[in-house]
């Protein structure tokens, strides 16, 4: 069979069910005021949170860099544990540990590629994977190439996560608790108070993936073990991405210098690929300096994410329990959801609708994200739009 015989049905099919998914054409920097498809809009769809995607100051650092640093080439030229492991990458990892009070982190070049790596590289078989059943597909992907037994509990719910460890204890040598922190297509965030707890009583390993904490959640943007006055323990693995707060790319794995070396011993997505260039770890290192100093912009992103939630309440639409920057507006059917992103564009507006499959059937939704270097005045320009479509649609 060729390949068009296979997927061109699918692909149509696809198109029918309102899930069909383009990739829309950035023209100008990642920003709110933005140019996507050619069309002039605010963008709400970024999870550039604290708007260091196109900040000045690591911008410099780079131009600054490249300009004195004469050792600093591009490209990294092989895997860490070749000839890829530059110094930028070798401080930035001290500074992300020193940072958030853990032994060791270890770079990834992304999260996708982090999560790949925890699981498989920790849980063998005979073990048993028990997962938040709304985790991010990254993490899924990352329990299917660990031979370990794989279970989701419903989720957030901690009773019946105690249930599974209970029947874990008879048979299966060790547990691991896997958990967004922030959850990526709800905002809302995991109780990892209780977790920690139960990851204590039963003597199972905490994993959790701070995809959308890190940077932004805390006092000082350490991510939502600051958020809950907690600390990672020696048994927790915490994943921050830095493709999200930090405004760059890649992923860290952090945590004690035995769950580090054993990743580098032992994990393939880390050993089998090239080293993200360093020039990105100098970006990295610069924009730490920012999520450092980054007190007043998590409290106008605090600020804008109240704003927003209250109007959006006014005006009657339903919103899902976040406190976060993610603020998805439930409205059920992928075709309502496609119609209502739709026309926000038509009004100035980049709201991205998520559909199955990476939301369960029905619960399709707009997923509105907020910075910090959001105005109040671009928010309430998204609200009178959503009044004005909420008033001429069914739902
Ligand atoms: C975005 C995201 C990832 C993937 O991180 P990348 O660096 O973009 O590959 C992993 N987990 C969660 C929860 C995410 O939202």
């Amino acid at each position: 069979m060729s390949i068009k015989k296979r997927f061109q049905p699918r692909l149509e099919q696809r198109e029918a069910d309102y899930l069909y998914r383009r990739r829309p054409l950035v023209f100008s920097a990642q920003q709110p005021d933005m140019n996507i498809n050619g069309i002039e809009c605010i963008n709400f769809s970024s999870n550039d949170y604290l708007g260091l995607a196109n900040h000045p100051q690591i911008k410099q650092a780079l131009i600054e860099g490249l300009q004195t640093q004469q050792d600093l080439s591009y490209g990294s030229g092989a895997a860490h544990l070749v000839t890829g492991h530059h110094l930028h990458h070798h401080l930035l990892e001290d500074e992300l540990a020193d940072w958030l009070g853990v032994e060791r982190t270890l770079l990834f070049s992304t999260g996708y590629m982090a999560n790949l790596a925890v699981q498989q590289t920790l849980m063998h078989a005979g073990d048993i994977i028990l997962a938040d059943k709304l985790n991010h597909a990254s993490l899924i992907d990352g329990a299917r190439l660990s031979e370990a037994d794989f279970k989701r509990y419903p989720h957030l719910d901690m009773q019946a996560l105690e249930r599974r460890l209970q029947q874990a204890q008879a048979k299966h040598s060790q547990a691991m608790i896997v958990t967004d922190g922030v959850f990526s297509m709800d905002g809302d965030i995991a109780p990892l108070k209780a977790m920690q707890q139960l990851a204590q009583k039963y003597q199972a390993w905490l994993f959790v993936d701070d995809a959308h904490g890190i940077g932004a959640l805390g006092e000082h943007g350490k991510g939502c073990f600051e958020h809950f006055g907690l600390q990672p323990d020696e048994n927790t693995i915490l994943v921050g991405t830095l493709g999200k707060a930090f405004g760059t790319s890649g992923a860290f794995v952090a945590g004690s210098s035995v769950l580090i070396e054993s990743l580098i011993q032992f994990a393939r997505p880390y050993i089998y690929t090239t080293a993200m260039p360093q020039l990105n770890a100098l970006a990295i290192r610069e924009a730490l300096k920012l999520v450092k100093n980054g007190q007043a912009s998590r409290e106008t992103l605090q600020q804008n994410i109240k704003h927003f939630r209250e109007g959006a309440l006014q005006i009657g639409l339903q919103l899902w329990p976040s406190d976060t920057a993610i603020q998805p507006i439930m409205l059920g059917k992928s075709d309502t959801a496609v119609e209502w992103s739709e026309a926000l564009k038509q009004a100035g507006f980049w709201v991205t609708a998520i559909r199955p499959p990476t939301v369960p059937q029905n619960q399709a939704r707009l997923r509105v994200t907020l910075s910090a270097i959001h105005t109040p005045e671009q928010i309430d320009q998204l609200l009178d739009a959503l009044k004005a479509i909420q008033s001429t649609s069914s739902v």
